[in-house]
């Protein structure tokens, strides 16, 4: 529905992605969400297929490529099993694209091309107990010591955490400095006084991997930090930009899984002697998700499109994760309840589309979050602080 604005090679990477994730993703999706397993055969399968490599140097293993590339293989994916979409999102737009973008020859070449083979797992750390929305106010240290760095805090709800053997992780050295004292610094999995431990009861996205990160005078040298001092939540804020436009794909994603599952199972259940589809009750929240899909569906390639033209984009984005990702919530709400008392339950795919597609509108900026974002490239507010 949506071809005809797409060029040979993005629809040819669509189709490629498409038929893994109904080969592979879809089929599996609702044993990963119940056993909470990372899905390893998956992400195994997305490094074959050579799309940990997008968006990154080809110099490094990766295959360059484009925001609307990304933003057709996220959709694709989480359309088929939307936590592995999220791990990719972790391992590749926050973690090695960030390596990538701001490492230097020396740090690119030690870290992105095992985790673009998909050899080693890669995780962002920088919410914590006492900051999320306001990350700026971030408490973890990284106190100068020996030519490097001591990392002493708490980060919490880190996707791939569990799994991963390079963290890109925000760190202060001096909290009065706000954002222009925040390093962006890469530690590997075996450092010292780091201590990992999953986060369970999570709503859905369950076969991602959450966990709450601890350091206690880790030892991290200073060869490991992106860039300047000082740069890295100006960095992170940058690279979230970008990954902003991918979330807005993931909840597009689940909103079309939701979508279809609707449309299938309302052709074919009866009631009062019909298909429930010839009710008009049922076709106006059919008519109204189809709608509101298309309308996310150009919002999203729209700030993909502006991404790429090197033009404005971060109001777009923030418009396009708004919308999608309640799209997203409002689509599994009327697919649960066109499935009626089997929409409640699992294996039926509609309570899980329910569960996965809540935390679109809270991770990567929440709503609210988008709306600042949008009310200040309207209004120009931040200039008049
Ligand atoms: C499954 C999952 C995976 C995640 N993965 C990662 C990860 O890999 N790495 C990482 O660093 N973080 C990750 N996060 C954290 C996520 O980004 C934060 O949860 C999110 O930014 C919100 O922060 P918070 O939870 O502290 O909520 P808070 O910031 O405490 O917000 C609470 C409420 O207040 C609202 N609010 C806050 N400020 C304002 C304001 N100025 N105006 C109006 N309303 C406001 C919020 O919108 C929200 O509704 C993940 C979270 C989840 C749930």
């Amino acid at each position: 529905m949506f071809d005809h604005l797409l060029n040979e090679e993005e629809l040819l990477l669509r189709n490629t992605v498409r038929e893994f994730a109904d080969q592979q993703l879809a089929p599996n999706a609702a044993d990963y969400d119940e056993s909470g397993e990372f899905p390893w055969d998956n992400f195994r399968g997305l490094a074959e297929l050579g799309l940990f490599g997008l968006t990154i140097g080809e110099e490094f293993g990766g295959s360059g490529g484009t925001a609307r590339q990304s933003a057709i293989v996220v959709e694709e994916i989480a359309r088929g099993c939307a936590a592995t979409s999220v791990i990719f999102v972790a391992h590749l737009s926050l973690c090695t694209r960030l390596i990538d973008l701001f490492g230097t020859e020396g740090q690119r070449q030690r870290f992105v091309p095992s985790l673009v083979a998909g050899e080693k797992v890669g995780a962002f750390a920088l919410t914590e107990p006492g900051a999320g929305s306001d990350s700026s106010a971030i408490s973890t240290t990284a106190t100068k010591s020996n030519g490097g760095y001591l990392l002493d805090g708490t980060k919490m709800f880190i996707t791939n955490a569990n799994e991963a053997d390079v963290f890109v992780i925000m760190a202060t050295m001096d909290r009065s400095l706000r954002t222009r004292g925040i390093n962006a610094l890469v530690v590997e999995r075996d450092t010292a006084g780091m201590t990992i431990t999953k986060q369970h009861g999570k709503m859905g996205m369950r076969a991602s991997s959450t966990a709450e990160i601890v350091f206690e005078s880790s030892p991290v040298p200073e060869e490991n930090r992106l860039g300047p001092e000082g740069q890295g939540f100006k960095q992170a804020m940058q690279s979230l930009n970008t990954s902003r436009i991918e979330v807005a794909a993931q909840a597009l994603g689940i909103a079309q899984a939701a979508y279809e599952a609707a449309v299938s199972y309302a052709q074919q259940r009866k009631a009062f002697g019909q298909h429930i589809a010839d009710f008009q009750g049922i076709q106006w929240m059919i008519v109204e998700m189809a709608t509101n899909i298309e309308a996310a569906r150009h919002l999203v390639y729209n700030a993909a499109t502006l991404r790429d033209r090197g033009l404005p984009f971060v109001k777009e984005a923030s418009m396009a994760k708004l919308f999608a990702s309640r799209v997203a919530v409002e689509s599994a709400d009327k697919a649960v309840q066109i499935h009626g008392g089997t929409g409640y339950f699992a294996p039926t795919p509609a309570e899980r589309y329910y569960r996965d597609a809540k935390v679109t509108e809270i991770y990567e900026g929440s709503s609210e979050v988008q709306r600042l974002i949008i009310a200040r490239n309207i209004l120009d507010t931040e200039d008049r602080k």
